[in-house]
């Protein structure tokens, strides 16, 4: 949905990723509140959230050894304590927003998979599901970033009502709520979904698959530039940068060839007030 060369580049061409201090930030805080929830409910505190930061980064570093790649060098030490001191604030950051000794997560870091009828095959990991006594249900997503302007917020809850399709169709219950955790500004974001929104989401996917698919047949993946672009890590090798991409890897046919479709796939605005999504023609 945010560029399609960039997907042909991560999926198709498989280009390696520089990590980066902040998605591995992410990844560390993700784990701290996932394990507090090990603890007994009354030591769920912020102090103990805190100390846990330290050894779940050393855990992250064993199991993603080239980690190590981004404090090296001079000054390495005093840019990992700020760095893990961020972490710590984001975590701290939590308690204003949820209070985990009144929490009971049904499910952390749940990985979902589904197939919808059209035969597309779903799958995601989600942060945390709450199951209220009435069986409610709610999930719950972390971010470390701060929450999107609200006329952004449709393609922020775009993932939550992802989630929500996949729980609907593994457990044939409409999540109650979806909630984003803004740790970066400290907001919280919530919707309530209608089984609506989850036939519109299921027709956006089935819509972009066929797009991806009649891409990866043409082998006409476009740029699409954006802000963005200044976190892409394959600026050398972008069209609208100057680069050249490399072969593509897999043989190609012409669009018009492609039974059934005309046209090809290019980005469009899919619905008003919402980022630009890639839609099939
Ligand atoms: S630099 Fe921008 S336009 Fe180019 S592949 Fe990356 S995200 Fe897409």
């Amino acid at each position: 949905m945010q560029c399609p060369l960039l997907y042909r580049f991560r999926v198709i061409d498989r280009l390696p990723q520089k990590p980066s201090e902040a998605a591995t930030r992410g990844t560390l805080v993700h784990a701290v509140l996932e394990r507090l929830f090990d603890a007994p409910a009354e030591e769920r505190t912020a102090p103990r959230a805190r100390a846990l930061v330290p050894g779940q980064w050393d855990r992250l570093l064993e199991s993603k050894p080239e980690l190590a790649e981004l404090f090296s060098g001079e000054g390495a030490g005093e840019r990992l304590a700020g760095w893990l001191d961020q972490a710590e604030q984001l975590v701290e950051k939590w308690f204003s927003l949820e209070d985990p000794t009144r929490l009971e997560p049904a499910e952390r870091e749940l990985f979902v998979e589904t197939e919808l009828d059209s035969g597309l095959r779903l799958r995601g990991v989600i942060d945390r599901i709450d199951v209220a006594p009435t069986g409610e249900v709610r999930i719950v997503d972390y971010k470390t970033g701060k929450a999107p302007r609200p006329e952004y917020s449709e393609g922020a809850l775009f993932q939550m009502k992802f989630y929500a399709l996949v729980i609907w169709r593994l457990k044939n219950v409409v999540p109650r709520r979806l909630q984003l955790v803004y740790l970066g500004s400290g907001d919280v974001l919530t919707y309530d979904p209608v089984p609506a929104d989850l036939e519109r989401v299921e027709r956006k996917l089935l819509a972009l698959w066929e797009a991806i698919t009649l891409a990866t047949e043409t082998g006409e993946w476009r740029p699409r530039p954006t802000k963005l672009c200044g976190w892409c890590d394959h600026q050398a090798v972008c069209p609208e940068f100057g680069g050249t991409p490399p072969v593509y890897p897999l043989s190609v046919r012409p669009a018009e060839s492609v039974e059934g479709v005309q046209g090809r796939m290019e980005p469009v605005r899919a619905e008003a007030g919402q980022p630009a999504a890639l839609e099939s023609p």
